[in-house]
């Protein structure tokens, strides 16, 4: 039985980014790389309200540009790159935020 206030739904926002990345000590991926990144956002909140599809792009758009599009991350892992998406993406929205985040076709990580 789930509560009047717990999230029952998820607004889902995907879009690309590319940005540079090392992984230190890795055999291939030590050496400095880039990837088309695909981030969804799942905005979750209750299906007995609704929050503008427009705003959820606008603010997503707006933080991922600002700090990881078409910028060299360093040493970054996709598992730390997701978490720091979801915790800032968790402040912006003011609710739960889950991500995927695909950094080739084939893999990516999903925030728990
Ligand atoms: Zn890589």
């Amino acid at each position: 039985m789930t509560s009047q206030t717990e999230p029952d739904v998820a607004r889902l926002y995907k879009r690309e980014f590319a940005a540079a990345h090392i992984i230190a000590g890795h055999p291939k991926c030590g050496r400095q790389h880039g990837h088309n990144y695909t981030l969804v956002a799942k905005v979750y909140g209750r299906s007995s309200e609704w929050l503008d599809f427009e705003e959820v792009k606008r603010k997503v758009d707006g933080f991922i540009d600002e700090r990881y599009d078409h910028r060299d991350m360093g040493n970054m892992t996709c598992e730390r790159l997701a978490r720091q998406i979801q915790e800032q993406l968790s402040i912006l929205f003011q609710t739960r935020v889950k991500i995927e985040l695909w950094e080739t076709g084939k893999f990516g990580i999903e925030t728990a």
